[in-house]
């Protein structure tokens, strides 16, 4: 078979990472051919996140275009911590993360090469790889068991972990073995609670359930060496380690997918050798942890697109191809730290707690996460030298956002806040309002499960993030059982217990009663759960806030106004002034706010809002002559917790819609 020889560069590899070069350096004017060893696409989706600075490069071709709207990622994390990405710049159009499952990414980059002019041939499988110095020969069988040679200028290998062009072309790939593996599977037929970088004593855990019902499970049993084979581990590996990590017995499901990835470490000492060249998993080899790899990659070929078009259309030097080597290199390596730190903070047992204790605090610090958040997003690579992002294309992609959601979005992102009483009522809009924000929130409840697993729901249906604890308040132990859910529950989700934010909002209330009526027995009860609960909550948070956290304490317009048989009630509110009052100036010094919101009549969902009259009686009292709605305190909450309200402390706001104006039947 005579070899081909009207091509510039032979590009190896048809991933995400060889598809996207090709079309770049076909749009650049070379000839390309992709030399792909499958013979139809991958299905498997092994990468599936992608961060700002791969979308501004997606977007600058036209891609995001082409993919349609992405689902938002959520948050991100370092080493299992949660981290939101968005951090890195609220105001860039892709702040955050993004999901595309990587066969989606592949047919939508391999459709555009191919428009570009680029030829894609499955099915050729390279066998030699010959640097002569003036040009380059590859050889690829055919499924039929032809070899043919392609000659070209140059050769790229973007052909993964195992690449062919890096052993063939003579590359040293230096780094370290792996130490430690995760297990992953997708298993049918269990039902397991979903969990996230679970620490546990033998290991760490995830669990998430799919929308077909199965769930993907990863395990690792802290000190276990890792698995050296090559092919998947045996379901029963995953059953025992799991039994082992969570003592929970899943070997009645069926395995759908099985999995292993460990921690190895390698990178090659240069990316370009001659006329060869790599870019992606081919030049480094690093753990898969927070889509950092497949980010990595495209950026590279990016990078190496219109240098290489440059050089093949005469416009650059040989120098140029250097370059590359030594923009990518260190910005490869510096990824590899990262992602090693990362594979220590989360498979290190026991013996890395204290490490990831000041990380964890280190990582309260906004300053720490914009600077990690900006590393994972890549967007400290000086964007600055880059095309601005298309408005056509990023209008492809913000559009998905609601565009209030964007407003607030980020205000409160990598914060956490506890709501009480959030299963119902004006907590509920509270805490969808700090949700929505970014926040992780508490739910906090008493004894209504269903409802407080209603807000939870509603909150991830969103996007959000958020737990429930239940705590009767008002009785003996009551905080105290409260913090216990709250720490456990933070410390599993984000490695620590910092609480930026708490809302004393549950509250009791009676009917009316006349001053003669109200018992000893009531009023003991409205005090304890209105007034002392909440003094003794902000005290047990007080470790737990950061410099520049927020005290909010729902109070109530009848603070202001006189209505006799609620005086019981009111007294108690009087009294959760008095925490606002006092605790700002104690709380001032480390930059935390203190205030009180107090709402007149809103509804909240109980049954009177459903009575016309009742609602046209209550509307009498407010200015505008209607009752209030719980997410309009909710919206006073959600400022007073953000950074635009860090001047105001120690005050009370009236949100009770004019109700102190007077011009009601008061
Ligand atoms: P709500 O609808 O009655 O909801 C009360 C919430 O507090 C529920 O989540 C409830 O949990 C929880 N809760 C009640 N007693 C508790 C206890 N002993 N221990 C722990 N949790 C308890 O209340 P709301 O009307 O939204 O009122 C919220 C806040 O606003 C209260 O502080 C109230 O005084 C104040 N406020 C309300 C109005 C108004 O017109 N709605 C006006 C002024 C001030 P479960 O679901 O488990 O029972």
């Amino acid at each position: 078979m005579s070899p081909v020889t009207d091509v510039d560069v032979i590009v190896v590899g048809a991933g995400p990472v060889g598809l996207l070069l090709a079309g770049d350096l076909a749009e650049g004017g070379a000839k390309v051919v992709v030399l792909e060893r499958l013979t139809e696409p991958t299905t498997e989706s092994r990468a599936s996140t992608l961060h700002a600075r791969t979308m501004e490069l997606l977007a600058d071709r036209g891609v995001l275009t082409r993919l349609g709207p992405l689902p938002d990622g959520g948050p991100g994390h370092f080493g299992g911590v949660r981290l939101d990405l968005a951090q890195a710049d609220p105001t860039h159009p892709y702040a955050g993360q993004w999901k595309c499952p990587q066969a989606r990414l592949e047919a939508v980059l391999g459709e555009r090469a191919v428009e570009l002019g680029a030829r894609l041939l499955r099915g050729h499988e390279v066998v030699d790889v010959a640097d002569l110095e003036d040009r380059v020969v590859v050889a690829a069988v055919t499924g039929d068991g032809d070899t043919q040679r392609f000659v070209a200028a140059y050769a790229v290998g973007c052909d993964g972990e195992r690449s062919t062009v890096r052993e063939l072309g003579g590359f040293t790939f230096v780094g370290e073995d792996a130490t430690k593996s995760m297990l992953r599977a997708d298993v049918a037929g269990i039902d397991i609670p979903d969990r996230r970088f679970e620490r546990r004593p033998n290991g760490l855990a995830t669990a998430h359930r799919w929308p077909d019902g199965s769930t993907r499970v990863m395990v690792h049993v802290f000190g276990a060496a890792p698995d050296h084979d090559d092919g998947p581990p045996e379901f029963a590996t995953v059953v025992e380690a799991w039994e082992r990590v969570c003592g929970e017995h899943i070997g009645h499901g069926t395995p759908l997918w099985l999995n292993t990835f460990d921690n190895t470490r390698r990178q090659v000492d240069r990316y370009r050798r001659g006329r060869l060249l790599l870019a992606g998993d081919a030049a480094h080899r690093q753990m898969p942890v927070g889509g950092q790899a497949l980010n990595l990659g495209l950026q590279d070929a990016a990078e190496l697109g219109a240098r290489l078009a440059a050089r093949i259309t005469g416009t650059a030097g040989e120098d140029v191809l250097d370059d590359y080597h030594r923009e990518r290199h260190p910005i490869g390596a510096r990824t590899l730290t990262n992602i090693k730190s990362q594979a220590l903070l989360l498979l290190g047992g026991p013996e890395i707690e204290d490490l990831r204790a000041v990380f964890a605090e280190l990582m309260t610090l906004a300053p720490v996460r914009r600077h990690l958040a900006r590393m994972i997003s890549g967007l400290d690579l000086g964007r600055a030298d880059h095309a601005p992002v298309t408005a056509q294309d990023s209008s492809a992609v913000v559009a998905h956002r609601p565009t209030d959601r964007r407003s607030i979005m980020g205000k409160l992102s990598g914060s956490t806040a506890l709501v009480t009483g959030s299963s119902r009522g004006i907590g509920r809009a509270i805490a969808l309002g700090l949700a929505e924000a970014g926040a992780l929130v508490v739910v906090h409840y008493a004894t209504n499960d269903d409802a407080a697993r209603e807000t939870v729901e509603l909150i991830e249906k969103d996007g959000g993030a958020a737990f429930a604890v239940r705590a009767e308040l008002g009785v003996p132990g009551d905080v105290h059982e409260l913090f216990l859910g709250v720490e456990q529950g933070l410390k599993e989700r984000t490695g620590e217990t910092r609480l930026d934010i708490v809302v004393n909002n549950a509250g009791a209330t009676t009917p009316g009663i006349t001053p003669e009526n109200v018992t000893p027995e009531e009023f003991d009860r409205l005090f304890a759960v209105n007034a002392k609960a909440p003094f003794f909550i902000v005290q047990r948070a007080l470790p737990l806030l950061p410099e520049g956290g927020r005290i909010i304490n729902i109070s109530s317009g009848l603070t202001r106004i006189a209505v006799p048989d609620q005086v019981a009630y009111s007294m108690t509110k009087g009294a959760i002034d008095q925490i606002t009052l006092h605790f700002a100036r104690y709380l001032a010094p480390r930059g935390i706010t203190v205030n009180s919101v107090g709402p007149g009549i809103t509804n909240n969902g109980s049954a009177i809002f459903d009575n016309p009259e009742a609602v046209e009686q209550m509307a009498k009292f407010s200015a505008f002559r209607r009752v209030g709605e719980a997410d309009e305190i909710a919206a006073v909450v959600t400022f007073l917790a953000g950074p635009d309200a860090r001047w105001i402390t120690g005050t009370f706001i009236d949100a009770t819609g004019g109700t102190l104006l007077g011009q009601g039947a008061v």
